[in-house]
């Protein structure tokens, strides 16, 4: 299991037969479903259709947990031969502790053409940055906090870097493309949930939010957020919640679609393009939907665009 999919275990309840029980807190990942797709959150969320292990979340997966590692070693080993020489041993140690991994790539030539995707994305982030002149505060760091509304947030931060001054950078490693600029204030958001995260839990605003994209020559995309975008992510959350919240009392989780219904796994059963929805968990408790501050335009998308800055 990925740290995606056990952070969203836990929006779900993660008991066996708790589909359709209230979700108790919301991660990134799904308030991104929802402002997407509020049925692709439904989905997920509250029928919890699993999506087994595709190659290129696999891929991110595997990339991810070598990253988090090579910061075990010494500084002088965070080389670029040592992160590709990680890359079979971790991807053993995975599919060890994940079935869904191991009986992913049977046929030899797709899993070598994995492994070197995968060290292709670790040349990538060698090319941002140099590992060996830093010492990350945390590293897949599990946060969780509670907003005024009672709305809890919660998710893993890739890494999190404190300076001397004891500055704040959160990072977050991506193994897709670099979005279109058109999409950056949707990836940006995810960052701000954790500033935001962040900032209520010790109470000081990170200084800089750094999205690594690691395919192809790699790219960053940096953000330095102020108390007014956190609290305008705050009241876009709380929005978002009582839209849920909503969808649940009503059972409308209306599809929207768009160009990213292309990359939905769940497209078969959906109704825009000829699929029968199956019918809601019996166990979904409208009534225990909570009641945040309401506010319209909760689903209408990601927060508002946004300023930052690229750097190769
Ligand atoms: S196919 Fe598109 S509209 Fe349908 S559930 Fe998926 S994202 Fe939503």
């Amino acid at each position: 299991m990925d740290i995606e999919n056990a952070v969203d275990d836990l929006d779900a309840g993660a008991s066996p037969g708790a589909a359709g029980d209230r979700p108790s807190a919301l991660s990134p990942s799904r308030a991104s479903d929802f402002m997407t797709c509020p049925l692709l959150y439904r989905f997920r969320v509250i029928d919890r259709i699993p999506e087994p292990p595709t190659p290129a979340t696999a891929r991110g997966t595997l990339v991810h947990a070598v990253l988090e590692r090579l910061f075990d070693r010494p500084a002088a080993e965070r080389v670029p031969a040592v992160a590709a020489d990680m890359v079979e041993p971790e991807w053993a140690r995975l599919c060890e502790e994940d079935d869904g991994l191991a009986s992913l790539l049977p046929d030899e030539s797709e899993r070598s053409q994995f492994i070197a995707d995968a060290r292709a994305a670790l040349t990538g982030y060698f090319k941002l940055e140099d590992p060996r002149r830093l010492e990350p505060a945390e590293r897949e760091w599990y946060v969780e906090a509670e907003l005024t509304s009672g709305l809890r947030l919660r998710g893993y931060v890739d890494r999190l870097d404190v300076s001397p001054a004891g500055d704040i950078r959160v990072v977050d490693y991506k193994t897709g493309k670099v979005p279109l600029e058109a999409y950056e204030a949707s990836a940006l958001f995810q960052m701000k949930f954790y500033a935001l995260v962040i900032w209520r839990l010790r109470g000081v605003i990170p200084r800089m939010l750094q999205l690594m994209y690691l395919s192809g020559d790699g790219e960053v995309l940096r953000y330095c957020p102020d108390e007014a975008d956190l609290r305008a992510t705050e009241r876009k959350l709380d929005a978002l919640w009582a839209a849920i919240s909503r969808a649940r009392e009503t059972g409308d989780w209306r599809p929207r679609p768009s160009r990213l219904c292309d990359w939905c796994r769940h497209k078969a059963l959906c109704p825009e393009f000829g699929g029968t929805l199956p019918p809601l968990p019996e166990r979904a408790d409208p009534a225990a939907a909570p009641a945040p501050a309401e506010a319209s335009a909760a689903s209408s998308g990601p927060a508002a665009a946004s300023t930052a800055v690229r750097a190769r």
